[in-house]
């Protein structure tokens, strides 16, 4: 690089203060710290950061398996979304359709049954003590499958034995949510497409919303 440009300075030089970066030559001995060991030793540049040719190999093993550990890593994240992106839609469906009636499920908890005075309770059944219930069924109304306002904690009996009892579900849900509610929900078939992104946001949405439902009642039980 031509310096040329620089006038020459007429002023004496100003000495910087001893930095353990930059070690004058002619300076008394500069001390630092062994990263390894942490013992004082004389540092002779910048670079030299270990007292011992043994402290030296135990500082480069150390920082050649944390880059393994790292690249581990990425590989294993990147398998992961390999493994993802080879998933079919459906995998994406199970897993929102799941943190969504968990939702469901725990938001209508000590409530009555959608479709009858059974008061839904969580005793840890396998299998769950009651259902995400639809109000359109899944099998006439698959466009609102995830939708919401669809669906509602509902007893097993309800669900199963009566497949739903649909007009009973449909006579609860206009004194709680209105007739325009309702009314609305019977009028609605518009298909709706769902990605992999669009299941994924699904799931993402309940799971944040369990976490506060959980927050909400562990603060209730508390007070
Ligand atoms: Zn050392
Ligand atoms: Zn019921």
């Amino acid at each position: 690089m031509k310096r040329s440009s620089l006038a020459p300075s007429t002023k004496p030089m100003k000495r910087t203060p001893l930095r353990a970066t930059r070690p004058a030559k002619t300076s008394a001995p500069i001390m630092g710290k062994c990263r390894h060991c942490k013992a004082p030793f004389e540092r002779k540049s910048a670079r030299h950061i270990a007292c011992s040719p043994a402290c030296i190999i135990a500082l480069t093993e150390k920082s050649a398996a944390k880059k393994l550990a790292a690249e581990a890593k990425r590989d294993r994240i990147a398998t992961k979304q390999k493994l993802i992106e080879i998933k079919p839609l459906k995998w994406f469906k199970a897993k929102a359709k799941k943190a969504l009636h968990l939702f469901v499920r725990t938001r209508d908890e000590g409530k009555p049954c959608a479709s009858c005075d059974t008061i839904l309770r969580n005793t840890g059944k396998p299998g769950g003590d009651y259902d995400a219930g639809h109000f359109r069924s899944v099998g006439s109304a698959k466009h609102l499958e995830m939708d919401l306002r669809n669906i509602w904690g509902q007893c097993k009996h309800c669900n199963h034995q009566l497949s739903g009892n649909s007009q009973e579900y449909e006579r609860r849900l206009r004194i709680s949510q209105g007739d325009a509610f309702v009314d609305e929900l019977l009028s609605d078939n518009e298909t709706r497409r769902y990605r992999r992104e669009d299941y994924l946001v699904i799931e993402a949405w309940a799971k944040k919303e369990m976490k506060e439902l959980k927050s909400g009642k562990n603060k209730n039980n508390q007070a």
